[in-house]
């Protein structure tokens, strides 16, 4: 494990290092948090670290509402730290940089993901794969996930973060709309390019949510046959319009039985358990599932024949790392790929979680965080 000093030095706190060890200038940050799992969502304000040498500060515009946020505020995983403070899907402008920043100046667009922190010296993060860093990367919110400390996340009205963390932004886009790109779009293009998903292969893509529809959009723009999964039959029209080539409702095994060892690859974004036989044997020979739905029960086992007799593979796959996640906003920059939101207010935050549950988003919801300012000034 990470020692003392190494998770002091991830949470941008280092003793040796006298940009960061200021201590005093601390910012006042307003926010939105669950003080325990049984509570719903309310104004909380906390203090932030001064933006030391290295770091980048953001005055935040937009942040996506991620299903992985209601799983932590819930404490559904077991390993919520509270006070809890979601939000990882960001989207603001520069107000302050540390004196050794190159890549961001103030008024620029940042973007911040899942991370805001890593070990940098490890092997995964030696390969630009810092969500699978050895020695834990710290999440944007509750830190001790991965083993870091805790840490606040974007339904606040602003974010300190190393600048090694923060992404460029083109200028020009609809940035609500883009937000949702910094997790539900670089954790389903991650996979799809890890899968080398290309034009010739026919690709599922299972659960229309805010990971699911980028996934549709993401395949689409990659150039494959896509074929979306879903158990809500009112969301056929929505699918093909976002770049499905044909809509499969899974509950249907009259219409899933046509599509037997078919599938090149298959993305599975469902937040709830599930039988994932009935998608395995849609494999072709040597065919992969990879799961990114992480729901709080796992899945009945699947069955091993379905895999061993056509070599096929169920597979896992964890957002992406910060060049990876840079090369999906440009490719989604450059092919004109948003995410279709529904804007709400901080304070609409509980009701959201309930539709959420319900598979009732069309297809993200993004905070207008103006609203909170609002509220707080
Ligand atoms: P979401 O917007 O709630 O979408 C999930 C979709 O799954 C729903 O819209 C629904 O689609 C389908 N679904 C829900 N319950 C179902 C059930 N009981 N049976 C079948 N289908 C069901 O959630 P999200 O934000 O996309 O996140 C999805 C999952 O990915 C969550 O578990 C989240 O924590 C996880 N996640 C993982 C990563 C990673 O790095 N691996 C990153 C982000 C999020 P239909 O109505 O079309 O069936
Ligand atoms: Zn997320």
């Amino acid at each position: 494990g990470a020692s003392a000093q190494d998770k002091l030095r991830t949470s941008g706190y280092d003793a040796d290092d006298p940009a960061t060890a200021k201590g005093t200038q601390m910012i006042k940050t307003h926010g939105y948090a669950a003080l325990t799992a049984k509570d719903a969502l309310a104004p909380f304000t906390f203090e932030r670290r001064a933006p030391g040498l290295k770091d980048v500060q953001i005055d935040i515009l937009y942040c996506g509402v991620c299903h992985s946020d209601l799983h932590t505020a819930r404490d559904e995983w077991h390993m919520t730290q509270f006070p809890s403070v979601p939000g990882h899907e960001i989207v603001g402008r520069v107000t302050a940089v540390g004196a050794e920043v190159t890549g961001f100046k103030v008024g620029d667009l940042a973007g911040v993901g899942c991370m805001v922190d890593s070990c940098k010296h490890c092997a995964s993060c030696d390969e630009g794969l810092e969500q699978y860093c050895e020695n834990g990367f710290t999440g944007t919110y509750n830190g001790p996930l991965f083993g870091g400390p805790n840490t606040y996340g974007g339904y606040s009205d602003n974010i300190v973060v190393r600048e090694d963390f923060v992404l460029r932004i083109a200028p020009g886009q609809n940035l609500a709309a883009v937000a949702p790109l910094l997790c539900a779009g670089i954790t389903t293009y991650s996979p799809l390019r890890h899968w080398k998903v290309g034009p010739g292969q026919k690709v599922g893509i299972v659960g229309l949510g805010g990971l699911g529809h980028m996934g549709v959009k993401l395949a689409h723009a990659m150039g494959a046959h896509v074929v979306l999964f879903t158990t809500s039959p009112g969301k056929t029209a929505d699918a093909l319009r976002l770049g499905a080539d044909e809509v499969v409702v899974s509950r249907d095994k009259d219409a899933m039985a046509k599509h037997a060892n078919s599938f090149d690859f298959i993305l599975n974004t469902v937040a709830a358990p599930h039988d994932l036989d009935a998608f395995t044997g849609l494999l072709k020979r040597d065919g992969t599932m990879t799961l990114v739905g992480a729901p709080a029960e796992p899945h009945p086992t699947p069955s091993v024949f379905n895999l061993v007799f056509k070599r096929r593979a169920i597979a896992g796959s964890l957002i992406g790392g910060v060049a990876e996640t840079q090369e999906m906003l440009d490719f989604c920059a450059e092919h004109g790929i948003v995410s279709d939101i529904e804007m709400i207010a901080m304070a609409d935050i509980n009701g959201a979680y309930e539709r959420m549950l319900k598979g009732d988003v069309k297809y993200r919801f993004v905070i207008d965080m103006a609203t909170l300012k609002a509220a707080s000034a």
